[in-house]
């Protein structure tokens, strides 16, 4: 059950409501976010709503069936949007083009992509400065250094920054340069890590884990919202089967599924999802078709040259193509 509560509820009212609930033999968790404030009712004896009559604070109740509850489409039937600022948006109607390198290199890399965006209608850069990589003798990335630098070069171009965050440590140092923080797919259910970008007021894309099901990146997006950060985006990755000719399966199955499921938008990053960059363009239009809310993609100068996954990397001839490709696929769904 979720209860929402009425704007600057107090404090006295907000108790009532909790204290009546938990007698009904509900536990509560009370949350309160950027955009309101909500309990959250768990229990296992059918509720009915009335027994909450019309106390005063309430604004609205809803019965929610699932095990996640605020990222559930049940209650909020409008899909949330993203709001990064200056006209840019994810979700709600809005499609957003995220490109940009695996990994931050330098000025001229930066300064050449961010060149290569503004060509293309492009406005939210992706890379990282803190690199999870399979082998500890591979580049992890300019830290901090890095992302100030990036910072300072996307915000004179009116670029919106998204990049990984690994641990609770860098959350703090990083907030401030960050327009989306990244949680990237060996971190998932990182519970520790969920909570506290709850309590920042900068979005959080999640990515599902490499062996994770919709149902667990559901419930990770639950753990921030739950934390009291409601500005959500989810993110199909791909997934490890049992197939090798790429490097993971885009489950583009995931990308219909999760948008029913819930209210919170839902991109695709293809490069990942495949691992191939010849096959990078069909998965992004694909993804589009099956109704992602964005697509973000790895984008390099020169992929032969990137400091990490060149081989899924496309160069910035093959971005315009895709860029140009993405926008007319979109337009033609909308007109279907
Ligand atoms: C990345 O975005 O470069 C990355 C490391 O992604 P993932 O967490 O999906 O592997
Ligand atoms: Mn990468």
């Amino acid at each position: 059950m979720i209860i929402q509560l009425q704007k600057n509820i107090d404090d006295n009212l907000r108790r009532q409501i909790v204290e009546k609930v938990n007698s009904l033999k509900y536990s509560t968790t009370e949350v309160k976010t950027q955009k309101g404030e909500y309990i959250v009712g768990i229990g296992k004896k059918e509720f009915d709503i009335r027994q909450l009559g019309n106390m005063k604070g309430i604004a609205d109740i809803h019965i929610v069936s699932d095990d996640y509850k605020l990222v559930s489409a049940k209650w909020k039937v409008e899909q949330s949007a993203i709001d990064l600022g200056d006209g840019v948006k994810i979700g709600g109607g809005d499609f957003a083009i995220m490109v940009g390198p695996c990994s931050i290199e330098g000025e001229d890399q930066i300064v050449k992509t961010i060149e290569h965006m503004k060509e293309n209608g492009v406005k939210i850069m992706r890379g990282g400065v803190f690199k999870p990589r399979s082998s500890p003798y591979s580049f992890r990335g300019m830290g901090i250094e890095g992302l100030q630098l990036w910072y300072k070069l996307a915000r004179e171009a009116g670029i919106k920054i998204i990049t990984e965050v690994m641990q609770v440590s860098q959350i703090e140092e990083m907030v401030e340069y960050v327009d989306v923080f990244q949680v990237g797919a060996r971190n998932t259910q990182n519970f520790n890590l969920l909570d506290e970008l709850g309590k920042v007021d900068k979005p959080v894309m999640i990515k599902r884990g490499i062996s994770g099901t919709i149902d667990e990146l559901l419930h990770s997006a639950e753990y921030v919202f739950s934390a009291g950060n409601e500005k959500l985006i989810l993110c199909e990755r791909g997934i490890r089967t049992y197939e090798k000719a790429t490097r993971n399966t885009l489950d583009l199955n995931a990308i219909p599924v999760m948008k029913e499921k819930s209210h919170l938008p839902v991109v695709a990053d293809p490069s990942h999802g495949i691992g191939i960059r010849r096959h990078v363009e069909p998965m992004t239009l694909a993804s589009v078709m099956a109704g992602a809310d964005g697509v973000i993609v790895e984008v390099h100068e020169k992929p032969e040259e990137a400091a990490s996954d060149g081989q899924q990397t496309l160069n910035f001839r093959e971005s315009e193509t895709l860029i140009r490709r993405v926008k007319a696929a979109h337009e033609m769904l909308l007109s279907f």
